[in-house]
This record gives structure tokens, C-alpha cells and sequence, in this order.
């Protein structure tokens, strides 16, 4: 009985009071110490009750080391750096865009003090939060008016809600699409209070058809941009123009949702094209909608830009409070709207817009650079470099891939699943890719100031002794 391990496991006073818990004690509320050492004695508990031979767990020291262990992984925040080595650059479960350092740093200074949120400083009159981003997008777009809430979904809601509550909006059945994270268009458009009304087929829809359906019950046309799978073969949308002027003829607003807001013509760099949100508003189209967080590079939004009158009307729905951005979302996109008055300059400093444009010869240098690092490190047996693709990703360009340069690791005595999950589980936490046993680093997705991170990460995953 006496060296029945169970029985000689140390009280929980005892345990707080070993020295290797002292700090922690001092620096960490009580009740959450004491939470971890019943915890941490619990799990001993079983442990032995099924393994007495592992005494030497049941030992105070060890105890209080695992306890410690136990808190700081508890404590520790459930939001955290990544570093993306997917080359997926819009990566929606890693938050899609990351900010351009000016945005960020915006957001930081509006946040932590007060701002003229809805304060026109000129007459210290109350004002609309939505002047901060008004004026960049009607000069950017070329659009009459604008204003910003907390998504594309949202805008999809309050501007159909706006213009055709309780009546039909005519769609095309091959734009019916979902993006994902169950945003899909036929239940969105009924959360709005509009009624969808499908025209056309899968992969052929013809002017004829939308003004077909146009009767008495209309409300509004609408485009929707079939942001993440493609139709090929025998297929027919009908143009933004072309619905703008149906809808002329009969007097109903058209709305394009454009999804991705590529504020130039992707195609110029090589890429397929997409719509870019200047071409719709040239076109005549009565709203337009676009994310922030796509091909924009800012922040988690939804554009509405367009004619003054819905703009204006949008705006006075009781709805728009509730979708409204928040002073740092809307600090991050004005800042990252005004970095597109230069072109140049939208290029440079917008990470996703960076991220598509590195030429491979500066991914090859960063690559050849990294292996040296990495050729010299315990646990791996051979870094290669190949030839790869990268992925826009993120409901945008959904087949584009574009040639890249990736690290290939083979590890010693590690599986793949095992480094990829200490990777993972790192601070920062590192996302790779793994193929054929190998770990796969795509360097396009990692900026250049996260490889020394990067390095030191690969090296606490892959030695087999930690
Ligand atoms: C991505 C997308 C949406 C949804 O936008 P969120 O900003 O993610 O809410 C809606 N419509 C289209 C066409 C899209 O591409």
C-alpha cells in the first residue's frame, strides 16, 4: 500500500510551493495556478492508475514543470502571428489580406487615442463616419458616391434590402454561386427581404432571358461575379453594359457585385482578367459591390459605390448601424484607398499586391539564401529547390496559379504531419505545406523581414530531441 503511487502523489499546496513555481505564482492570478496543478494531478492520476511503473511523474519538481507548461499553453492568446508559407495569398482561415504597413499603423494611432470619427473638424459640426473613405473611392472609381460596411455579405443585404424589398431581382442561375463559409447568394438575397428571381441557365443566360422576366414584381437586375469557380466550354454571360442598358429601358437599377475590387486590370500582369470596380462604374452600373479584403488589400469590408441617390438611401436604413464599420476598420481602408491615388505606390506597399508581383528571380534569391541556412541543420536530410505554383486564393482568381519557387525539406526521423504540426504550434506558428512526405515553404506568401523567424522556427520543429 505504501508505494502505491497514487497515494504518495503531493498536495496541491505542496506542489505551489516548490521553488520552480515561484514566478509563476507571483506573476500569474492564483486561481488559474491552482486550476492548472488539479489539472495537471489529475491527468498524473489516470496516467498511473493505468501505468503505476511511471512513478517518476507523480515527483513535484516534474509536476511543477508540467503545470507550468500546462498554464502558459492556457493562457496563452488563441489569436496569433502566422507566418504563411502556403503561397496562397489570400488565404480566408489566415485573415485573407494582411494590411499595408501605413494602414496598420493608422490603425494603431486612431485606435489608441480619440479621433474625428463623426466630427467635421472645419465647423465642429457632427459628421458621417462614411466622409473618411467617400471621397477616395468616388476619385479612385470614378463613382458619385460611396459608403462602407463590414463585408460583401452586408453589402449584398442592405443594398438589395434598399432597392428591391419585397419585389424580384433578376439573376442569371449561373452566377447563383456560394463563396464559401456559407455565403450563398440565393439565401443571402432572402435574408434581405428581396426575391430572387432565376433567369437563364447554368451556363447560358442571354439579355432576352433577364428581359423576359421583367414584369410589374421587378425590383432591381443584378451580376454577380462568379468569384470562385469557372464555366467553360459553351457558355454566355451577359455584360455589365448590356444590363445597364436593359435596365435604362425599363427603369430599374442594375447591381454588380464584383467580389474581388481589383481597382486595375489584373490581366496586365499576366493574370485572368477580373473585373476591375472603375469598369463597372464606367459602365453605368447603378451600385457596385466589392470586399475590402480581396484583391483590394485592406481590411475586412464591403464597398458600395455608385449613384448618389441609393448611396444616400442605403445609409438612412436603420440596418447600416448595424453593419457600420468600426473606426479602425475604417482607419485601415481609407489609408489603404489613399495608397491607390498612386498606382506605383499601391504596388509597393500593399502586401497581397506585392505578394502577386515578386518575379521569381527575387523568390530564387530568397530561396537560395534560406537553403544555405537551412542545409547546415540538424534533423533535415535534404533541401531541395523546385519550380511551383502560388494561388490568389481567397474567392478570387480561382484558377489562377502563378509559377513560384518553393523550399522542399525531407526530414531526418520526423514524419511530415509531425514537423507541419510543430510548426503550427510554434510562436509564431508557421503554415506549410506538405507533398509526398516533404514540407513545402513557398516563400511569396512570407515577407522578407519573417525568414530569420522562419529559420528558427524549422529549427525547433525538425530536431528530434527538444
Ligand atoms: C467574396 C465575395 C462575396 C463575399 O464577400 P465578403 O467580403 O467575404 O463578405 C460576395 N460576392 C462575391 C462575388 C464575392 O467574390
Amino acid at each position: 500500500m505504501a508505494d502505491n503511487p497514487l497515494r504518495n502523489l503531493p498536495s496541491v499546496n505542496e506542489i505551489l510551493e516548490t521553488p520552480g513555481l515561484q514566478s509563476l505564482v507571483t506573476e500569474h492570478p492564483h486561481a488559474m495556478v491552482v486550476e492548472a496543478i488539479r489539472d495537471e494531478l489529475a491527468e498524473v492520476r489516470s496516467i498511473l492508475k493505468a501505468n503505476p511503473s511511471t512513478n517518476h511523474i507523480g515527483n513535484p519538481e516534474v509536476l511543477a514543470e508540467r503545470v507550468e507548461v500546462r498554464l502558459l499553453q492556457r493562457i496563452r492568446p488563441k489569436l496569433r502571428k502566422v507566418i504563411n508559407a502556403t503561397g496562397i495569398v489570400l488565404h480566408t482561415n489566415l485573415g485573407r489580406s494582411p494590411l499595408a504597413e501605413e494602414a496598420a499603423r493608422t490603425v494603431y494611432e486612431t485606435a489608441s487615442g480619440y479621433l474625428n470619427l463623426e466630427l467635421d473638424l472645419e465647423t465642429g459640426k457632427r459628421s458621417s463616419r462614411q466622409v473618411a473613405i467617400r471621397e477616395w473611392v468616388c476619385r479612385i472609381t470614378g463613382a458619385e458616391s460611396a459608403t462602407a460596411v463590414n463585408n460583401n455579405a452586408a453589402a449584398t443585404v442592405i443594398c438589395l434590402r434598399t432597392l428591391a424589398l419585397g419585389k424580384e431581382v433578376i439573376v442569371s442561375r449561373g452566377q447563383l454561386i456560394e463563396i464559401g463559409g456559407s455565403f450563398r447568394i440565393p439565401e443571402i438575397m432572402s435574408v434581405s427581404g428581396a426575391k430572387l428571381k432565376e433567369v437563364g441557365t447554368t451556363n447560358i443566360t442571354r439579355l432576352s432571358d433577364y428581359e423576359n422576366a421583367i414584369g410589374p414584381e421587378t425590383g432591381a437586375l443584378m451580376l454577380i461575379h462568379s468569384s470562385n469557380f469557372r464555366i467553360r466550354g459553351f457558355t454566355k454571360e451577359v455584360s455589365i453594359s448590356d444590363l445597364v442598358s436593359l435596365g435604362r429601358k425599363y427603369q430599374l437599377p442594375v447591381v454588380d457585385d464584383v467580389g474581388s475590387g481589383a481597382l486595375q486590370d489584373f490581366s496586365k500582369y499576366g493574370f485572368e482578367k477580373e473585373p476591375v470596380v472603375q469598369e463597372s462604374i464606367a459602365a453605368g452600373a447603378d451600385l457596385v459591390l466589392f470586399s475590402g479584403d480581396k484583391l483590394l488589400g485592406g481590411p475586412q469590408a464591403g464597398i458600395i459605390a455608385g449613384k448618389a441617390d441609393w448611396v444616400q438611401k442605403i445609409e438612412k436604413d436603420p440596418l447600416m448601424r448595424a453593419f457600420r464599420l468600426d473606426k479602425m476598420v475604417l482607419a485601415a481602408l481609407e489609408t489603404t484607398f489613399r495608397l491607390y491615388l498612386d498606382e506605383k505606390k499601391a504596388l509597393q506597399e500593399i502586401p497581397t499586391l506585392r505578394m502577386l508581383e515578386t518575379p521569381l528571380s527575387t523568390l530564387k534569391a530568397r530561396a537560395e539564401h534560406l537553403a544555405n541556412q537551412l542545409r547546415v541543420m540538424a534533423g533535415l536530410k535534404d533541401v531541395k529547390i523546385a519550380e511551383d505554383y502560388s494561388f490568389v486564393g481567397g474567392g478570387s482568381l480561382p484558377d489562377e496559379k502563378m509559377k513560384t519557387i518553393v523550399l522542399e525539406l525531407e526530414t531526418e526521423k520526423l514524419s511530415d504531419d509531425q514537423v507541419a504540426y510543430r510548426l503550427r504550434s510554434g510562436t509564431p506558428a508557421v503554415m506549410s505545406r506538405i507533398r509526398d512526405g516533404k514540407i513545402i515553404l513557398d516563400l511569396r506568401t512570407v515577407f522578407p523581414d519573417e525568414e530569420s523567424q522562419l529559420v528558427k522556427a524549422l529549427e525547433s520543429s525538425v530536431a528530434t530531441r527538444q
